[in-house]
C-alpha cells in the first residue's frame, strides 16, 4: 500500500474515540474507522486540500445597479450573494447555493463583474475574527445572559448542560454568542443539527456572524466538498464544525464546545451498520477531551430531562419567548361527528378563511406523504399490501403509482382490482398531496405549497419554497415533519394538526414522546412575527391527558407525568437496553437462532438480565425479510456490558448466525 499521507489522518485521541465506539456498540473497529471517515479517503485519495477557487465582485460589479442586470435574474442573485461576503465566496459555495452556477460565473466574470483569486496561504482561524457588524448588536436577555455565563464559566472542564427553551425563546442566540466566545479563545466547536434542521435560515444566520470560518458537514454536499470540509477541520483552519449526525466524527485539534440542537431528534441515532447515537458520543468525547456540551431543545428527550433530575446534567431554562411574545394558543378540537371536507374540519376550514382574509399565512402539518396512504377493493376487500413488507403502499396521483415507503418497491396503480378484476378500487385516507387538493378546491384563490420529500426532490426547490414563503408568494403551507423544525416563518400564524390520533395509540412506548416533541414544535412555528398564533389540533380523542398537558404548552408536567409511567413499567430511561434483530426469508431459521443465542446468555447472565423474545418486530416482514428480535435489559450499563461483550463474540461462532442476517442494537430508539 502506498504511504498517502505524512501526517496521520487519525489523531490518537480519535482513535480512542472510535475504539470506545467500537466496544460500546458491538461493532467491528474497522467498521467504525470507515463510517467515521470521508469516503473519498476510504477510497485512497490523499488527504491534501486543492485549492479553492474565490470570486470576490470587482470595482464594477460592486457599483453596479441591480436594475442593469434586471434580464439575468441568477446572475443577479449570485452577484448579490458574492457581494455579501467580504473576503469572497467559494465556487464550491456558491454552487451549494445556486443550481447550475457555472455559466452565470462565467458570465459574470466576463462583464468583468467578479474576478477568481486563489488563497495564497490558507487562513488560519486566530486571524479568523468574528465578524463585528451589526449582526451582534442583540444583547441577550437577562436568562440567555444567565445561561451564556454559567456555561463560560464551566468552558475549560467537561460538563453537559442541557438548555431546555421553549421555541422562540432564543437558544440559538445563546449558541452563537458561546461560539464566538470559544473562537476568540482561540479553539474550534462543533455544532450539530437535525438531518431536517439544517435550514437555509440557520445556516445563514450563523455565517453572518461567522463567515468563512465555518465549514459545514451534511448529506447535501458532494463527497469532494464533504473531504475538503473534514480536511479543514482536521487541519484546525475551520473553526466552526456545522452539521448533521456524522459530522460528530470530524477530528477538531483544539475542540472547544459541543453544541447539539434540537437534541431530542431521532436524527442523531444511526439506524444501520453502525447504530451509534451522535449525542451520546459528544458527551462521551466532551469527558474525554475536557470540555463542555451544550444539548439545547423545546422538547428535551426523556433520557435528558432523567439526567437532569438526577444532576448529571446542568439545566438551564428559557421560558419565554423572546419579547414576551405568547405562546400560541393550542385548542384540542373534537372532530367527531362534524362535518368533515377531506381531512379538514368545518371549524378548521373557517379559521383558515379568517386567515387568508386577514393576509397571514396557515401552515397545516400532516406527517404523510403521497396521495392515499392506502387503496382497497370495494368489491372484494383487496388492499394493497406492500408484497415484501407489512405495510400498505401508498397511492401517488401525481405519477399514479403505488409507492412502499419502507423498501421503495412501486408499481403502477392497477385500472382493476388485482385480485377480483372489479373496477371499484378506492383510495383510503389521506396523505398531503390530497390534502393539497381538497384545500385547492376548496380555496381556489389560495396558493398553496407543499412541502414534502415529493416536492423537494430538486437541488435548490426547497429554497426556492422557502423563498415564496418568505416573501408571501404562498398562503397555505402544507408539510410534513420537513416543515416542523427550525424554520422561522413569521407569516404563520394559524397552525393546523390535520391528524392527531396516530401517535397517541401505538404499540412503541416511545410513541406518546414523540408525538409531544412534534407537536410542540410545530405549534412552535405559529405566531413568531408579533401576532399570537393559533393551533388546531384535530383529533377524534379531546380528553387525552397527554393532548391537555401538551395544550396547556406544560412539557415539564407532561415528562412528569411520563417519566414516572416508565419508572413504573422500568422502561428507559430508568432501565438500558440492548436489541438484537435478526432477520430471514424464513421465520424459522430466525427464530433459531435467536432461542440459540438467548439460552446461551440466559445460561452466562444467571438471572441478572432481563431477556424477551424472540418476537417479531412490529413491522414482521420489510423487503421481502422476516425480522425478529430479542430484547435484553437491565438496570445499569455495566451488567449489560458484562455479558454482552463475550456472547456476541460466541455467537459469530455460531452456524446458524450465518444463515441470518443478525445486528446488534445498543440503546435501541426505535422498535420497527
Ligand atoms: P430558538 O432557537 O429558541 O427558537 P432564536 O434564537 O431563533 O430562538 O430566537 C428567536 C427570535 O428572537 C430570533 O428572531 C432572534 O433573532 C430573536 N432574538 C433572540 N435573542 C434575542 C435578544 N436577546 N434580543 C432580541 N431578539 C432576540
Ligand atoms: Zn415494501
Amino acid at each position: 500500500m502506498a504511504l498517502l499521507d505524512e501526517t496521520p489522518l487519525l489523531p490518537a485521541r480519535h482513535l480512542k474515540l472510535i475504539e470506545w465506539a467500537s466496544h460500546y456498540y458491538h461493532h467491528p473497529i474497522g467498521d467504525v474507522v470507515f463510517t467515521s471517515i470521508p469516503s473519498l479517503l476510504r477510497k485512497g485519495k490523499a488527504a491534501i486540500i486543492k485549492q479553492e477557487v474565490i470570486w470576490l465582485p470587482t470595482e464594477s460589479g460592486r457599483k453596479l445597479k441591480p436594475e442593469n442586470l434586471s434580464r439575468a435574474k441568477k446572475q443577479l442573485s449570485i452577484l448579490q450573494f458574492i457581494k455579501q461576503h467580504q473576503h469572497g465566496v467559494s465556487q464550491t459555495r456558491i454552487q451549494n447555493e445556486f443550481e447550475n452556477a457555472r455559466n452565470p460565473l462565467n458570465e459574470l466574470s466576463v462583464k468583468n463583474l467578479i474576478e477568481k483569486t486563489t488563497p495564497a496561504t490558507e487562513k488560519s482561524d486566530e486571524t479568523v475574527a468574528c465578524q463585528k457588524d451589526k449582526a451582534w448588536i442583540l444583547k441577550p436577555n437577562k436568562e440567555q445572559q444567565n445561561a451564556i455565563d454559567k456555561i463560560i464559566s464551566c468552558s475549560a472542564a467537561y460538563q453537559a448542560f442541557l438548555l431546555n427553551g421553549v421555541t422562540g425563546s432564543g437558544k440559538t442566540e445563546v449558541y452563537l454568542h458561546l461560539i464566538r466566545y470559544i473562537l476568540e479563545s482561540g479553539k474550534q466547536v462543533l455544532v450539530l443539527i437535525p438531518e431536517i434542521g439544517l435550514t437555509p435560515q440557520f445556516i445563514e444566520r450563523i455565517n453572518e456572524r461567522f463567515g468563512d470560518s465555518i465549514v459545514t458537514l451534511h448529506s447535501g454536499i458532494s463527497e469532494g466538498e464533504r473531504l475538503i470540509a473534514w480536511l479543514k477541520a482536521r487541519n484546525g483552519t475551520a473553526s466552526v464544525v456545522l452539521g448533521t449526525r456524522s459530522a460528530i466524527w470530524t477530528p477538531m485539534p483544539r475542540l472547544g464546545m459541543i453544541i447539539i440542537d434540537e437534541e431530542h431528534d431521532l436524527s442523531y441515532k444511526q439506524q444501520d451498520g453502525l447504530r451509534y447515537s451522535a449525542r451520546d458520543l459528544a458527551l462521551i468525547r466532551g469527558q474525554r477531551e475536557k470540555i463542555p456540551v451544550l444539548l439545547g431543545s423545546a422538547t428535551p428527550s426523556m433520557e435528558s430531562m432523567k439526567n437532569t433530575r438526577d444532576g448529571r446534567y446542568q439545566e438551564l431554562l428559557l421560558p419565554k419567548r423572546i419579547n414576551n411574545a405568547k405562546l400560541p394558543d393550542i385548542q384540542i378540537h373534537d372532530v367527531k361527528n362534524e362535518k368533515m371536507y377531506g381531512a379538514i374540519s368545518q371549524y378548521l376550514l373557517k379559521n383558515i378563511k379568517q386567515c387568508l382574509h386577514n393576509k397571514q399565512q396557515i401552515l397545516l402539518f400532516l406527517n404523510r406523504r403521497g396521495y392515499a396512504p392506502v387503496v382497497m377493493c370495494h368489491d372484494c376487500g383487496y388492499i394493497s399490501q406492500c408484497p415484501r413488507c407489512t405495510v400498505y403502499m401508498t397511492f401517488h396521483k401525481h405519477n399514479k403509482r403505488l409507492h412502499c415507503h419502507h423498501c421503495g418497491h412501486n408499481k403502477r396503480l392497477p385500472n382493476t382490482c388485482p385480485d377480483c378484476s372489479g373496477n371499484q378500487l378506492i383510495d383510503v385516507g389521506h396523505g398531503t398531496e390530497r390534502l393539497e387538493e381538497t384545500l385547492a378546491e376548496l380555496l381556489p384563490e389560495a396558493k398553496i405549497l407543499r412541502i414534502d420529500r415529493d416536492s423537494t426532490r430538486r437541488k435548490g426547490s426547497m429554497q426556492k419554497m422557502l423563498n415564496d414563503i418568505h416573501t408571501g408568494n404562498a398562503d397555505i403551507l402544507i408539510g410534513t415533519q420537513m416543515l416542523a423544525k427550525g424554520h422561522h416563518f413569521p407569516k404563520v400564524t394559524l397552525v393546523g394538526i390535520v391528524d392527531a390520533d396516530r401517535g397517541l395509540f401505538s404499540i412503541d412506548y416511545r410513541a406518546s414522546e414523540r408525538l409531544a416533541q412534534i407537536l410542540m414544535q410545530v405549534s412552535g412555528r405559529a405566531g413568531r412575527g408579533g401576532t399570537p398564533g393559533t393551533v388546531i389540533v384535530q383529533t377524534h380523542y379531546p380528553e387525552h391527558p397527554l393532548l391537555n398537558k401538551l395544550a396547556l404548552h406544560d412539557y415539564t408536567q407532561f415528562t412528569d407525568l411520563l417519566l414516572e409511567e416508565r419508572q413504573q413499567t422500568q422502561l428507559p430511561p430508568f432501565s438500558f437496553q440492548v436489541l438484537i434483530r435478526a432477520e430471514s426469508n424464513q421465520q424459522e431459521i430466525a427464530i433459531k437462532f435467536l432461542n440459540i443465542a438467548k439460552t446461551r446468555l440466559q445460561t452466562a447472565a444467571q438471572g441478572k438480565l432481563e431477556i424477551y423474545g424472540p418476537v417479531s418486530a412490529p413491522m414482521e416482514k420489510r423487503a421481502g425479510r422476516y425480522r425478529l428480535q430479542l430484547i435484553i435489559q437491565a438496570g445499569n450499563r455495566q451488567t449489560i456490558k458484562k455479558f454482552l461483550t463475550p456472547w456476541i463474540e460466541s455467537l459469530d461462532q455460531l452456524p446458524e448466525a450465518r444463515k441470518v442476517r443478525w445486528s446488534v442494537d445498543v440503546d435501541p430508539q426505535d422498535m420497527i
